[in-house]
């Protein structure tokens, strides 16, 4: 039988601070986990401390926690090889230390609103096993010389119990017997699932059955230049599986004025992102904290994926106030001002990279500059389009300049020639591309958002010589206002818009062929279209493209309408419906267009009040134009696909009949 050595009064300040641990923290219970092996962990640290200063010569080479359970007893202990405690310290530390932090926590905590909940839940410490425990045992040798082993126990009363144990191995088991309804914790997948997440990167091998159950090691802790990129990737697909590789990553490490470790990737962005939760996880020195860090990173940032570890971020504190606390405000800006740096870096380093991955990347670099004014400012330069641009013969590429240092200004890319990717597309800034064709269209910018859908129109440009950015990403609708705000005297035209007077041929002006009611050439073709087409919403406009491969006419949307439309769309959460004002621009240079109007003509001369085959070719060949400028631009119906069909095969069933 052991004997008691001491038995005594946990000192009290308030009532009693066990039923509140038991109640109070009910949704909280699994952190007592957490704790108490975070305990064994700083035990072992300091084990190895005092054996670095060389005040204990015993092996310290296999460092380790091993968790047991015994169904029959209801028990679950958690051992250690740390620095054990002797009597002495037992009263000091589990009667007074952990006991008076863990009352003032209880404190705290009860006067936060549940709405409020505090965000780390540490502060409980040691006393969070009474959550799940009847009775909490200590079994513990001190690395001391000469100490004697000792034994305190606790049944969650203010009473404990001191006696003398018969441990040899320096270290401490804390065994916790658990209260009725806790016995999930005899189980050793909830247990190992509960050392993923809380402490799988303790710096120290956590054994349940003689396996080890942790990675144990962070690789945010180590230094860069020890990590290939296959680590970086490898560490991205164990904290994500079966997720898509990411882009980048960012490397957080620094220490003054305050400690920050961390490794940040860029995933890719998909459309349906929902950009007001978080999954980067917090740690505290290789603790888990929480994967919902909202309050630590700024707002545009949390797309972002990875780690951030910091022991400068106060954490048993509610949520909100985490929001107005000035570390973490500072915190937040350096994270911002780092991932930054970052991508300036890489524009300038590799820049190859930079356009490869410009495509996902650019829809952070942008959604950050719509949200944060001083990221926007920060990346402006290095906010990239690709454009139609292409190099004359023998011009090389722009070579890319940045400097990354506080307060420069980078310096601009000189020549205004685009930059190139691996695929042959080019890319240029905003201002190289306002400077290369202000001479053409001085603060117009043109845009296309669907290579494929806009490729009439795109072929149009290009024919010109006119230059046009691809403005094709999911954001690039919201990104174009805040660009117009950025540089105010610039116009974004989408390219199918309107037509640029650069587009036209002057030449070709219209002239009055009736005299007697002063019609011009132009006022029949449009007579005639609408007439034809009969949409009194549909407004034709006649004009003169200039080049050979013009089509004979266009679906222009004009730019304001479009975008108010659009928004609309965006609000209701619906796909645009096409707009049924819009612009028939009906190309009169075009030979089928002159050929068309002669045809009507002659069916007008010989009509004899009915209607006439060569009135109703005509009328069919404009609808089919009509037509075809609307299939250009996506606008079809169902019905308005069958009618397009059907009349496909009349008229050609027309032109070979004989
Ligand atoms: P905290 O860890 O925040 O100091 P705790 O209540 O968890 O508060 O623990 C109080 C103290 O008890 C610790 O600071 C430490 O001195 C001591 N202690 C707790 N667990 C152990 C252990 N496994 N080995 C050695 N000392 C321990």
């Amino acid at each position: 039988m052991t004997t008691i050595l001491e038995q005594g009064n946990i000192s009290i300040h308030t009532e009693n601070i066990f039923p509140i641990i038991k109640k109070a923290l009910y949704s909280e219970h699994e952190i007592f986990l957490r704790e108490l092996v975070s305990n064994a962990v700083d035990a072992i640290k300091k084990l190895s401390m005092v054996a670095r200063s060389g005040e204990y010569s015993g092996d310290i080479s296999a460092p380790e926690i091993e968790i047991k359970f015994d169904k029959d007893k209801k028990t679950l202990s958690i051992s250690d090889t740390g620095i054990g405690m002797t009597a002495e310290e037992i009263k000091k530390y589990i009667n007074q230390v952990a006991f008076s932090s863990a009352e003032e926590f209880i404190t705290k905590y009860k006067d936060s609103a549940a709405e409020d909940p505090i965000i780390g839940h540490f502060g409980l410490g040691f006393y969070s096993s009474f959550m799940v425990a009847s009775t909490v045992e200590i079994d513990t040798l001190s690395y001391k010389e000469g100490s004697e082993a000792v034994h305190w126990s606790c049944d969650g009363s203010t009473q404990f119990e001191l006696s003398a144990s018969d441990r040899t191995t320096v270290g401490t088991t804390i065994t916790l017997t658990l209260m009725e309804g806790e016995e999930e914790y005899l189980e050793p997948a909830r247990i190992r699932q509960l050392i993923k997440t809380y402490c799988d990167f303790m710096p120290v091998p956590i054994k349940i059955d003689g396996e080890v159950v942790n990675k144990h090691e962070a690789p945010w802790k180590q230094s860069p230049s020890s990590l290939t990129d296959e680590d970086y990737l490898e560490f991205y697909r164990y904290l994500y599986p079966f997720q898509e590789d990411p882009l980048l990553w960012i490397h957080l490490n620094t220490d003054y004025p305050f400690v920050v470790n961390g490794i940040l990737y860029f995933p890719k962005l998909k459309p349906d992102i929902d950009i007001t939760k978080s999954s980067i996880k917090l740690y505290c020195n290789q603790v888990f904290v929480t994967d919902n860090c909202e309050e630590v990173v700024p707002r545009f940032l949390l797309p972002l994926r990875g780690v951030i570890d910091s022991t400068d971020i106060p954490l048993n504190v509610s949520r909100s106030f985490l929001q107005g606390d000035r570390t973490v405000r500072r915190i937040a800006d350096y994270i911002a001002k780092k991932v930054g740096d970052s991508l300036k870096a890489l524009y300038r380093d590799d820049p190859a990279k930079y356009i490869a991955s410009w495509q996902d990347l650019g829809n952070f670099v942008k959604f950050g500059s719509l949200n944060d004014d001083k990221f926007k400012e920060q990346v402006k330069d290095i906010l990239i389009f690709r454009t139609t641009a292409k190099l004359g013969d023998g011009e090389e590429a722009a070579k890319v300049e940045v400097q990354t240092e506080e307060g420069d200004a980078w310096s601009e890319v000189t020549d205004n020639k685009p930059a190139t990717d691996a695929k042959g597309n080019f890319y240029t800034t905003l201002s190289e591309y306002l400077e290369r064709n202000k001479d053409k269209h001085e603060n117009r910018a043109f845009y296309a958002t669907d290579e494929v859908s806009q490729a009439t129109y795109i072929q149009l440009f290009k024919g010109q010589d006119l230059e046009l950015l691809f403005m094709d990403s999911f954001i690039d609708t919201h990104f174009i206002p805040t660009l117009e705000r950025e540089y105010s005297d610039v116009k974004f035209v989408r390219v199918d818009a309107d037509l640029d007077d650069t587009l036209l041929d002057k030449e070709k002006q219209s002239e009055i062929v009736d005299p007697a009611t002063n019609k011009t050439r132009d006022d029949e073709i449009k007579e005639m279209f609408e007439h034809a087409i009969n949409r009194p919403r549909v407004n034709v406009k006649p004009q003169a493209l200039k080049g050979e491969g013009a089509p004979p006419a266009m679906v222009l949307l004009p730019e304001e309408a479009r975008r108010m439309q659009e928004t609309m769309a965006m609000i209701q959460q619906q796909e645009m419906q096409f707009p049924d004002d819009h612009v028939l621009m009906v190309n009169t240079g075009h030979p089928l267009i002159q050929n068309l109007l002669g045809l009507s003509q002659s069916t007008i001369i010989s009509a004899d009040g009915g209607s006439s085959p060569a009135g109703d070719l005509a009328k069919m060949i404009c609808n089919q134009v009509y037509d075809t400028a609307l299939m250009a631009q996506k606008g079809f119906d169902a019905n308005g696909m069958k009618t397009f069909v059907e009349r496909s095969n009349t008229l050609l069933t027309k032109l070979t009949e004989r």
